[in-house]
């Protein structure tokens, strides 16, 4: 009976170092208590919800699903319908929720009111600058998002390697690792990497948990990582998605000359429109986020089978790993 121990599995209370990030209509409870309750965090998305009254009910649905420990996500993004963020972060705090998982834009006023409220703060971030300013606001732990991820990369496109390599460097509070993982493998360079766990969000979308149609499950394992692009790189508010007619379109205007204006490429892009594609299983029919990790997503186990499997893997590798360092040869 080995675990791998972090800061992030002390800090949290959970067996293995893997968090499931919030996924825009599919960080619902069924998802996130699956996680929690095969030993990774799970975390519910406030803006998948219409109104902070709707996030009540699912804290609660959540908890009589899993008494093991789960946070919930606020993403500050440009939204078509603006949402009551504060609203949400009353509502998580009323509820008892201790983990928060803060991602955006400006999440200053949000991580203060969270500390205040004796919350634990996972914030995502894409470049390092963004994250030393969120550890001067007293977050606890930084998530890096990394090139490869799914939906927003930020504009800086650097890769997972180099980023959380700069995380070691320039970091002082733990930090998790985002965008490229969904094994063991994975998992274990992270931790070699200096990172406290691993963000999941394209392999846990693939799981038989996940509330989506099992057509765009099968299409996750018949993609590979050739399968996803950037949209919205002309609006400074890059997106990578799943290549697919939509995403394909909105990459061709915004290509043509003088480039587009997001009110010509709305109903195109609509959150609402992408959530079609979850509900009724045609993966043509609109946008939705995904990850370069679509090629090494190869099947669709339960989040408990996912979670066992990757610690197991993880302490293989790391176990392995001593065999490479050998008594020198005498000349
Ligand atoms: P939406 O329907 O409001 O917007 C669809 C897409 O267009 C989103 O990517 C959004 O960022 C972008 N967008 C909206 N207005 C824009 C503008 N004026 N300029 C440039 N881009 C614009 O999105 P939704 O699916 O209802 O999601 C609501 C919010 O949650 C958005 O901010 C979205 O980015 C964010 N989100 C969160 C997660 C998550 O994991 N928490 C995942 C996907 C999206």
């Amino acid at each position: 009976n080995r675990m791998i121990v972090t800061p992030l599995t002390e800090l949290l209370g959970i067996r293995v170092p893997v968090v499931q990030g919030g996924m825009q209509w599919v960080g619902i409870p069924p998802l996130v208590a699956a996680v929690s309750e095969a030993g990774g965090l799970g975390i519910l998305t406030a803006l998948t919800q219409p109104n902070p009254e709707a996030l009540r009910v699912t804290i609660r649905e959540t908890r009589q699903l899993t008494s093991k420990p789960f946070g919930v996500n606020i993403t500050l993004l440009p939204s078509i319908n603006p949402p009551d963020y504060e609203g949400f972060a009353r509502v998580a705090v009323e509820e008892g929720i201790k983990i928060i998982e803060t991602a955006g834009n400006n999440p200053g006023p949000l991580i203060k009111y969270f500390k205040a409220n004796n919350c634990i703060v996972l914030h995502k971030c894409t470049t390092i600058r963004h994250a030393k300013s969120a550890q001067r606001m007293g977050v606890d732990v930084l998530s890096i998002d990394g090139f490869e991820c799914a939906g927003h990369p930020g504009e800086e496109d650097i890769g997972g390697i180099v980023l959380l390599a700069r995380a070691a460097q320039e970091l002082s509070v733990p930090y998790i690792a985002s965008g490229g993982f969904a094994d063991g493998r994975g998992l274990a360079s992270a931790l070699t990497l200096g990172c406290a766990g691993i963000n999941m969000g394209t392999r846990f979308l693939c799981t038989v948990e996940s509330p989506i149609h099992q057509n765009i499950k099968e299409k996750i394992v018949a993609s590979t990582e050739q399968d996803t692009v950037h949209i919205f790189r002309t609006l400074r508010n890059t997106a990578r998605v799943f290549k697919n007619k939509v995403s394909m379109e909105v990459v061709a205007l915004e290509r043509r000359p003088g480039g587009v204006k997001f009110e010509e490429l709305r109903d195109l892009v609509s959150g609402a429109r992408g959530r079609l594609v979850y509900e009724n299983g045609d993966p043509d029919y609109g946008i939705w986020s995904a990850g370069i990790v679509l090629g090494l997503i190869n099947d669709i186990p339960t989040c408990d089978v996912l979670v066992k499997r990757i610690e197991k893997e993880a302490e293989e590798i790391i176990g392995s790993m001593g065999k490479l360092i050998k008594a020198e040869a005498k000349l």
